[in-house]
């Protein structure tokens, strides 16, 4: 079976992890945890880093910091992970949801001015599967109506947006460490900005919001999501390698994208806009209308060939969570409704071999003839 992720772990994670237990600092106290924060805030060129114990609660840290709530509107795309619209739902806030450009599969920038009212308060980016967001759109429609911007670069820590690092763009930013991201930690998160205010409130709001003087008495509601040292002794070996780990990256994508250029049945990640150049975080494939089968069929036929997969998100507004709410209805995202049905990823983790490219192309050959 060729798994459809696999992290690398080869550098001085092991190292750094036998100095949390021989030292015993394996909290969140533990000296790894501020190393990583400023390490990771240095790589995308931002002033803090918040470290928190995954991607989807970095989200939630940013929405209540920003005081987003009752009465307000995020605008936010259809196509993207779950964590992006539960954060402001359970917030209290509207998501409001754009589709997908069909190249990019990113939020279609042409389709946001459409959607402010005088209740939105933000615009929550999150650059999908390689590609970043064309974020001139959105820092223009963001200072023309005075929006924030919180940015979700969960899959694209170490990629650029016309030359400026992805992670570094709006108000607030937030990553994710999970195994299959570009640096993993197992499980983890960060919040990154360059406002001090912000930041203080996304430190205290991680940590309970204790206090510095009377730490049992809250003024506010936090919560514990804490990162441990062992987390963070993981992400400092692993952010050592990381341009190593783009470049390599970009080169499955590139040998993927030679191999199956010849399948007239599909249409493969696009290699560059004028913005970027992919980084294939995951390398994802939708089928043409024409061929005559759906991803779930695909996916199940290289299944049984030993070839990981995994389907493309689902959108938001067909979440049966959000449509007992009452929220989305009578909405429709065609993009997002068609990539979501059509599209689906071939393994793309650090640890995958030539070999295995190779492997996963012949199946997909057979497979999609
Ligand atoms: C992975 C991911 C997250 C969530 O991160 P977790 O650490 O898994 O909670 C959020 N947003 C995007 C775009 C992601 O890809």
């Amino acid at each position: 079976m060729i798994p459809v992720n696999e992290p690398l772990l080869n550098g001085n994670e092991k190292k750094y992890l036998a100095e949390c237990i021989d030292t015993g600092w394996i909290s969140s106290e533990g000296p790894f945890v501020s190393q990583f924060e400023r390490n990771i805030a240095k790589r995308v060129t931002r002033k803090h880093g918040i470290a928190v114990s995954n991607g989807s609660v970095a989200i939630d840290v940013v929405v209540a910091s920003l005081g987003i709530g009752k009465g307000d509107e995020v605008i936010m795309p259809a196509f993207t992970i779950i964590s992006c619209v539960a954060a402001v739902v359970r917030a209290g806030a509207k998501p409001v949801l754009v589709d997908a450009d069909p190249l990019t599969w990113n939020m279609d920038t042409k389709q946001i001015e459409a959607k402010i009212t005088s209740k939105t308060r933000a615009i929550m980016v999150v650059h999908i599967y390689g590609l970043p967001v064309d974020m001139e759109a959105i820092l223009e429609l963001a200072g023309k109506y005075h929006l924030m911007i919180i940015e979700d670069a969960a899959e694209m820590l170490g990629q650029n947006y016309k030359g400026c690092a992805c992670g570094s763009f709006g108000d607030i930013s937030t990553m994710s460490f999970y195994p299959n991201k570009h640096v993993t930690t197992g499980e983890g998160g960060m919040v990154l900005t360059n406002n001090d205010v912000l930041a203080e409130k996304c430190r205290s709001l991680r940590n309970l919001c204790f206090q510095a003087k009377k730490r049992f008495v809250h003024e506010e509601l936090g919560w514990n999501f804490r990162m441990t040292n062992l987390q963070a002794a993981l992400g400092v070996a692993q952010l050592e390698r990381l341009e190593e780990f783009i470049s390599k990256k970009r080169l499955m994508g590139q040998r993927y994208t030679e191999i199956l250029s010849d399948i007239k049945s599909i249409y493969l990640p696009i290699q560059k806009t004028d913005y970027a150049e992919n980084v294939y975080w995951v390398y994802g494939i939708v089928l043409k209308d024409e061929f005559p089968f759906d991803a779930e069929e695909v996916m199940k036929r290289l299944g049984e060939k030993g070839i990981g997969t995994r389907p493309f998100f689902w959108p938001m507004h067909e979440q049966p969570v959000f449509r007992k709410m009452g929220l989305f209805e009578g909405e429709s995202y065609p993009v997002a409704e068609r990539i979501s049905r059509r599209g689906f990823y071939i393994p793309s983790g650090l640890a995958l071999t030539e070999n295995q490219i190779d492997a996963v192309s012949r199946a997909l050959h057979e497979v999609l003839v």
